[in-house]
């Protein structure tokens, strides 16, 4: 099974700068704000989402609301979950949403595409190309990034594209060069190639959704997907890690336990990387704010003591042994 490791570095200000992501944060707790206010938010329990584990406990609250750690499978998850409308609202009215998209098509425009969007780009079309899979029709199973559809129509790889969005807003200018429907279940055809970028996290019912997705997918075909995970980050700061946004961050599966989920639904998994960048200079800028207080001696001398270079392999060590707390999976659904 393949394996990726990005050497390039990163800062995480360039990609993330704090400036604008405190300002979504506080966008997306004031459009939760709204809905609660209103009384639109209904709450679901669930059991892990992982593996199925029933009645864990809390783990630690945060905003309000409850994660819970699965014992067996390394799954974070929040629990109850405000249900699939709440979110689908803030993905589509959202003010949050729209800083969002707005901030990533100007501002912050240059560095996604050379860090994100071009990488996963490249990805997509090295793994359809060394896998041989058909380039039929492409499904893009949202993305908070305009530019993504942008990229992947000018690249020309597919013969039919077609989009999951259901804000219409997106589409003021022209009609796009694809197709757009308002959800999975829609697709009129089969598809060969699924993306779902960056959404796993903000789903109530994520393995729902995967179960939906497939069946849409033909044999063959394949499912591309990129999550934050239960990786080094979460693991070691929990319930103080900078980007743990409840409300983004609903489901943080493990790596084996997406596996899992896929295999156990008869897909082969070609790969799994957690190319992630930022988990050591995340944890370090903690470690220095609030002066060791990492609950291990040490990660707290680690982090407080070692050089760029030490740190610069810490992080290309929690790459290559899929620890990091960013996720690439392929899967291809068996004939
Ligand atoms: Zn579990």
């Amino acid at each position: 099974m393949k394996t990726t490791v990005l050497l390039e570095e990163l800062q995480q200000e360039e990609l993330r700068p704090a400036q604008y992501y405190r300002e979504y944060e506080q966008l997306l707790r004031k459009d939760f704000r709204n809905l609660l206010s209103k009384g639109k938010v209904a709450w679901i329990e669930r059991n892990c989402p992982g593996c199925g584990a029933i009645e864990l406990p809390q783990a630690f609250e945060k905003d309000d609301f409850d994660f819970r750690r699965c014992p067996h499978c390394n799954t974070l998850f929040v629990s109850p979950v405000p249900d699939q409308s709440v979110m689908d609202f803030i993905a589509t009215q959202g003010e949050s949403t729209r800083f969002l998209k707005s901030t990533f098509s100007s501002q912050l425009r240059t560095a996604r595409y050379r860090h994100v969007l071009n990488s996963l780009l490249l990805w997509m079309v090295t793994t359809l190309d060394l896998y041989g899979i058909s380039t039929g029709t492409y499904c893009a199973c949202g993305s908070d990034d305009p530019g993504w559809m942008d990229i992947v129509c000018q690249e020309s790889l597919f013969e039919n594209i077609i989009a999951i969005r259901l804000n219409k807003n997106d589409f003021t200018d022209q009609p796009p060069p694809y197709k757009i429907v308002n959800h999975i279940s829609m697709v009129p055809e089969q598809l060969d190639v699924i993306s779902a970028f960056g959404i796993l996290n903000k789903l109530s019912d994520p393995v729902g959704f995967i179960d939906q997705v497939l069946k849409k997918l033909v044999n063959g075909g394949v499912l591309f997907i990129s999550a934050a995970c239960n990786g080094f980050e979460y693991q070691v700061l929990e319930r103080d890690a900078p980007n743990l946004l409840p409300l983004d961050r609903l489901t943080l599966f493990s790596t084996e336990a997406l596996k899992g989920i896929l295999e156990e639904r008869g897909l082969k998994v070609l790969e799994i990387s957690t190319p992630g960048r930022f988990d050591v200079g995340t944890v370090r800028d903690y470690a220095q704010k609030n002066q060791q207080s990492l609950k291990s001696p040490f990660w707290d001398y680690l982090f407080m003591h070692g050089d760029d270079r030490c740190l610069s392999q810490f992080q290309l060590f929690l790459q290559e042994h899929r620890l990091s707390s960013y996720l690439r999976m392929v899967a291809r659904k068996e004939s």
